[in-house]
């Protein structure tokens, strides 16, 4: 398992994957620009509604870099992986089960909307959802050729160590 091998590997294996990652980071934060200027006609009620994953049967498919961006989120803060919640919401709900409590590192699938709550033009940008998803997939496969594709949301969260990111990080970019 991957976070498992991350403690036999070499200082110079683990620099050249911390470049990696800041690399695909940094490219995942212009897909993220690119998503919300074509998605800044669009608005919602902000009910938190789509966010009750479980409830509504629906949730974000995060791309690995996706996912390591929340992580690095929670290490900048320095809080820890929430639990999973009681009522199957995204675990990233603040405390009042309203509010994104990630909400500047959320993933694509949370900016692009996909409750069917949304509003704005009748039609939306369907063909700038299969570049940015290109551009994810190429940079995900940076990060780590072995990627196989974008995951639930609550299905990394599952599978990922809570001690990995109980480990705040003074550089920001820490291992995933
Ligand atoms: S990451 Fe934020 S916006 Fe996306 S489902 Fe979770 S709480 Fe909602």
């Amino acid at each position: 398992m991957r976070e498992r091998d991350d403690e036999l590997e070499a200082p110079e294996d683990r620099r050249t994957r911390a470049q990696r990652e800041r690399a695909a980071l940094g490219a995942l934060s212009v897909v993220y620009r690119e998503a919300d200027a074509a998605w800044a006609p669009f608005s919602c009620p902000a009910s938190g509604e789509c966010c009750q994953l479980t409830k509504t049967g629906r949730q974000p498919w995060l791309w690995r870099a996706e996912w390591v961006r929340l992580l690095e989120r929670l290490k900048r803060d320095g809080r820890p992986l929430p639990p999973a919640r009681a009522d199957g919401a995204c675990p990233f709900l603040d405390d009042t089960g309203l509010r994104c409590s990630v909400y500047a590192d959320r993933p694509l699938g949370c900016r692009t909307f996909f409750c069917d709550r949304i509003r704005g033009p009748e039609r939306q940008p369907a063909e700038v959802m299969d570049l940015l998803q290109r551009k994810l997939e190429r940079l995900s496969v940076a990060l780590d050729e072995e990627d196989t594709g974008p995951r639930p949301l609550l299905d990394w969260h599952r599978t990922t160590l809570p001690s990995l990111s109980n480990l705040p990080s003074p550089s920001g970019r820490g291992t995933g």
